[in-house]
């Protein structure tokens, strides 16, 4: 394999901690800590995904020892070494004081094809911000944050990626629901790759200590190395800044919500600062339609992570990165002002995303009934989400409200059970969507013939087949937990292409199976990993 060259960038610009020991503390006036993976004799690569042909890697270098020593902490990249990050954050809304990478380890980081792109171990062992933690993580996290990454890519959602995933060799106890149930589980190590892993939190902590010098070392050098485009100095370089992390970060959720995806702990130690998703924990992606749901047990009583409120709480974990960088911009004013404009764009946004994924031109003022129509009727009855908008691209012109609702109608979870009612509210509705899709078509140049299949093209293109729900990843975990990786690359497989037709993965085209409905790790999960 040809030898990685480390190039680094944040250990370059930003101080170090002094104290080199690997021991859990505070610290103070530096950005990282030095901390060495753990030695794992039996570690084994068991999946890697295409990212590494991405990077550059051939057939033969994914084969070589050298790839899976260095992706599971055995081997260093010369001239590298390795760190911990520090940060702190808003957890659940409360201050949470120092957090950092408590089982995250960057090993360096490299530019490829002129972008640079930072390495690091997730479950490779402690680090001096583990806190309670023991540095390492699980088989089933594991495989859900590398599947998950991996998926999202493929979405054309902002992420971090995975590039790889090793089983430890060793056994880790956890007790899932915290219930005093504790087991031992097979230990995991993925390879996380991003431009960069900054979070929202880093800005936090360097604002918290009261240390600015710190936060403009550490905005400068974001700005610097991840913003190229702004060119300015000074407080109108950082609002600048503030108002690019802004759209990012909405842009990001956006793209959630088109897909019904639930991240489950926005707390805003996992809001990146590129505008990345970040931090693969309880997440889910939506079965039936619900702004209530959220997959995280922990969150439960509160739901303050729930579907329907990540754009609000996008819009809180803004305010408190403004709060952090207000010391270098003491301007209120335009700070608010850019929080603000995220208010605005969401109402255009949320409109022109609908109109995508009902199959419109663009959505108008007048639009806004038949939206809020369709949300309510999704929360009447059962409706699963991924179901409904795909197949409501086979929904034509002509059809008859009935046949139109016999063509959506493997989208509801117990049919049998809806009410006359809301079956009714449903042809009503499917009626006048009928009714303003023909107006797009009166409208449009295009022959008929030539307008349905733009719409059905424009639909299924934002509207994914096949996603990664809780019970396929459950699933996958099963079988890998075995010992049987099959399901595994099926699935992976099957999520690179989210938005074509795979018949022969039709069989994960459907609603959530019964006995998923309440089972740990399909609908319940923890934040223990
Ligand atoms: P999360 O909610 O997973 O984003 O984690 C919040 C904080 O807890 C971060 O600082 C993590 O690094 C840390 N953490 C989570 N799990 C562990 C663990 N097993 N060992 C050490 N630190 C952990
Ligand atoms: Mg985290």
């Amino acid at each position: 394999m040809k030898p990685l060259s480390h190039q680094p960038s944040f250990t370059t610009a930003l101080p170090q901690d002094a104290e080199e020991k690997n021991f859990i503390r505070q610290v103070q006036g530096a950005a990282y800590s030095l901390a060495q993976p753990l030695k794992f004799p039996n570690s084994a690569i068991i999946h890697v995904s295409d990212l590494a042909y991405e990077l550059g890697f051939k057939e033969e270098d994914i084969n070589d020892s050298t790839f899976e020593a260095v992706f599971t902490g055995q081997e260093l990249v010369k001239g590298s070494t390795p760190y911990a990050m520090g940060y702190a954050g808003h957890q659940f809304g409360h201050w949470a004081g120092q957090l950092g990478d408590g089982r995250a380890i960057n090993l360096f980081e490299s530019i490829i094809n002129g972008q640079r792109w930072a390495f690091q171990l997730k479950g490779a062992g402690p680090t001096p911000y583990s806190r309670r933690g023991d540095g390492l993580a699980v088989l089933r996290s594991s495989i859900r944050e590398h599947l998950c990454s991996e998926a999202m890519h493929h979405l054309g959602i902002p992420t971090t990626r995975s590039l790889s995933l090793a089983l430890s060799g060793e056994q880790v106890l956890r007790d899932v629901m915290y219930d005093g149930n504790a087991a031992y589980e097979p230990g995991a190590i993925v390879c996380r790759v991003a431009p960069s892993f900054i979070r929202f939190g880093h800005f936090e902590w360097f604002a918290a200590q009261g240390d600015h010098e710190l936060l403009k070392k550490l905005t400068d050098y974001t700005i610097s190395t991840f913003y190229p485009d702004i060119t300015g100095s000074g407080k109108e370089a950082y609002l600048e800044f503030f108002q690019e992390v802004t759209d990012r970060t909405l842009k990001m959720i956006m793209h959630w919500q088109r897909v019904g995806f639930v991240h489950g702990v926005m707390n805003t130690d996992n809001m990146s600062i590129l505008g990345l998703t970040i931090d693969y924990g309880p997440f889910g992606f939506l079965d039936p339609y619900d702004h209530s749901w959220t997959p995280n047990t922990t969150d439960n009583q509160h739901k303050r992570y729930r579907y329907g409120a990540q754009p609000e709480i996008g819009l809180w974990n803004l305010l408190q990165l403004a709060n952090a960088l207000f010391p270098l911009i003491e301007d209120s004013k335009a700070l608010q002002g850019i929080l603000n404009s995220y208010k605005t764009r969401y109402q255009q946004q949320y409109l022109s995303g609908m109109a995508e994924k009902l199959g419109w031109q663009k959505a108008n003022a007048s639009d806004i009934e038949l939206i809020q129509r369709l949300e309510n009727l999704l929360h009447e009855h059962e409706t699963d989400m991924t179901l409904f908008y795909r197949e409501l691209s086979k929904v034509e012109i002509d059809h008859s409200p009935e046949d139109a609702f016999k063509v959506i109608s493997m989208s509801f979870y117990e049919l049998a059970q809806m009410t006359k009612k809301i079956k009714n509210q449903w042809l009503s509705w499917l009626e006048d969507y009928g009714k303003r899709t023909k107006h797009d078509n009166d409208k449009s140049s295009l022959t008929s013939v030539a307008f349905a299949k733009a719409r059905t093209q424009q639909m299924n293109a934002t509207n994914p087949k096949y996603i990664l729900r809780n019970y396929i990843a459950q699933m996958v975990i099963d079988a890998a937990e075995q010992g049987d990786y099959s399901v595994l690359r099926e699935v992976y497989d099957m999520l690179k292409r989210p938005y074509e037709e795979q018949p022969q993965y039709d069989q994960w085209y459907a609603k959530r199976p019964d006995w998923a409905k309440d089972k740990v790790g399909c609908s319940r999960l923890s934040c223990s990993s």
